[in-house]
């Protein structure tokens, strides 16, 4: 361990590396040369100039949510950012000042005492930083677009060992470039975001059992086609464990869940929207399971059911087009009842409406140009990665068809599945913007690799 200011530098077997190097996927574990929990910007300050000094490259975590994307980093000096201070909600800017290593939770906490909720995702756990500065894909989504594009400003500490606060008026470049430019530029210690009133909601999932996936793909993948964009859904075929938190009636078997969330101005309309989506799968079958009905903000993080504590995992990731008939029939032939599937769950995110549209002064990554983003997760076999890694593979071949070419940075589970999520013009400018802030690379290990071409 390293004393140096107020921030203890710790090495590998001692307690305050154990403590900076815990991940949220137990599949993705990392080995840094040295590891630090910062509290503050200042102690930020401190280790980003301590690496600096002994010749060390600098990495970031938050949650470790996304921790399988990132690259190894056996020469860098791990910060992790759990910023004390908590959550400022100014409700009359419509404004929150996130700290980093704040969870959703936690946010949704503060704002729903305003009445007030913002594009977060699907876990109380995540991360916000690289959730927000990824891309953000929210059940609010098709309302309130990508959920980056509620970022309106960001404090780093650049690789000169400095704190700047970005915004649309202070190095408007950086700005753009942070906003989906996939990391490489400091350590973010805090994020301020856009909020909306929370509105009336109604949402929830319903589960049927394997033998109506085809039935139930269709209809939804049917629905799709012109919903409204109040309402945001997910379509997963799940094989889940019977493990606590597991209903019974879903566990040890392929199931099919339609989830999703409608946010309208009242009740009547929530209800009227919902009931467009449901009336005509409910007709399909019997429901095993079946959560949908009004919720609170703070509901609203129970609908995916996302596991509350760390587990291994390890999937693929893409955005598709537009699924036909051949696209549905090669979804439950991969991945359906009978498929043998190794995947706890996978499915599409449903996109459009305000996801396809980048606001006046968004970021390098502001909409999305896919109908679906599809995501595919297993646990791996103890004994390594390589069966989930051969099905990952045989998925990006077969979806070829539908496949738009593009991946979205938070999705991605394994740093080396082929990403993509910028152009060619895109990536070269936010290369420019790198080479300003960090000439001597110090975050360069930090870069997601999207330049690479997805085949
Ligand atoms: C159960 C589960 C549910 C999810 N649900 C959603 C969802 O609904 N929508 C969605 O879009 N995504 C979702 N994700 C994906 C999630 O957004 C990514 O894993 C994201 O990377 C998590 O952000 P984090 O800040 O916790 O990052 P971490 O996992 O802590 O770090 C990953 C990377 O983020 C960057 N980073 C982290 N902290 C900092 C920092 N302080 N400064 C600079 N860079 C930093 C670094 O590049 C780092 O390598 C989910 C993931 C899981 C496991």
């Amino acid at each position: 361990m390293t004393e140096l200011d107020d921030v203890t530098i710790g090495r590998p077997g001692d307690p305050h590396y154990e403590a900076a190097t815990r991940v949220f996927n137990l599949a993705a574990p990392v080995h840094p040369a040295a590891a630090v929990t910062a509290r503050s910007a200042g102690q930020v300050r401190a280790a980003v100039r301590h690496a600096a000094a002994a010749g060390l490259g600098v990495r970031m975590f938050t949650s470790g949510h996304g921790a399988g994307a990132a690259r190894p980093m056996p020469e860098a000096l791990l910060i992790r950012t759990e910023l004390a201070g908590g959550i400022d909600v100014d409700s009359a800017r419509l404004v929150a000042r996130v700290p980093a290593g704040s969870r959703a939770g936690e946010l949704v906490a503060a704002t729903a005492k305003h009445g007030l909720t913002s594009a977060h995702g699907s876990s109380a756990n995540v991360g916000l930083v690289n959730y927000l500065l990824g891309g953000g894909l929210s059940g609010y989504g098709r309302f309130a677009g990508l959920a980056v594009n509620g970022v309106v400003a960001v404090e780093l500490v650049t690789a000169d060992g400095e704190s700047r606060r970005v915004d649309a008026g202070h190095d408007p470049e950086l700005f753009w470039a942070l906003r989906g430019g996939g990391g490489g530029f400091g350590v973010v210690t805090s994020v301020e975001i856009a909020l909306f009133p929370a509105g009336q909601l109604f949402g929830g999932a319903t589960y049927w059992a394997g033998e109506l996936a085809e039935a139930v793909l269709s209809r939804w993948n049917a629905w799709t086609a012109d919903a409204p964009r109040e309402v945001t859904t997910g379509l997963r075929l799940l094989n889940l464990p019977a493990v606590p938190g597991v209903p019974p009636a879903l566990a040890g078997r392929t199931t099919v869940c339609v989830d999703g969330l409608v946010r309208a101005g009242s009740a009547g309309e929530t209800h009227r929207l919902a009931d467009d989506l449901l009336r005509p799968l409910y007709a399909l079958g019997e429901p095993l399971v079946d959560t949908w009905g009004e919720l609170t903000a703070e509901g609203v993080l129970g609908i995916h059911m996302d596991p509350p504590e760390p587990v291994p995992f390890l999937g693929e990731h893409h955005l598709l087009s537009t699924l036909d008939a051949d696209g549905e029939a090669e979804l439950l032939r991969l991945l359906g009842p009978g498929s043998g599937s190794p995947f706890v769950g996978a499915g599409l995110r449903q996109l459009g409406g305000a996801f396809a549209t980048a606001p006046a002064g968004a970021g390098v990554l502001g909409r999305l140009d896919a109908a679906y983003s599809f995501a595919a997760s297993g646990v791996p076999d103890p004994s390594g990665p390589e069966r989930l890694l051969g099905r990952c593979a045989k998925i990006r071949t077969a979806l070829r068809p539908w496949r738009t070419g593009r991946t979205v940075p938070n999705f991605v589970e394994h740093f080396e599945q082929p990403q993509r999520h910028l152009d060619d013009d895109q990536v070269a400018a936010v290369d420019r913007v790198r080479r300003r802030v960090d000439p001597g690379g110090v975050f360069r290990g930090d870069i997601a690799p999207n330049a690479t071409a997805l085949s």
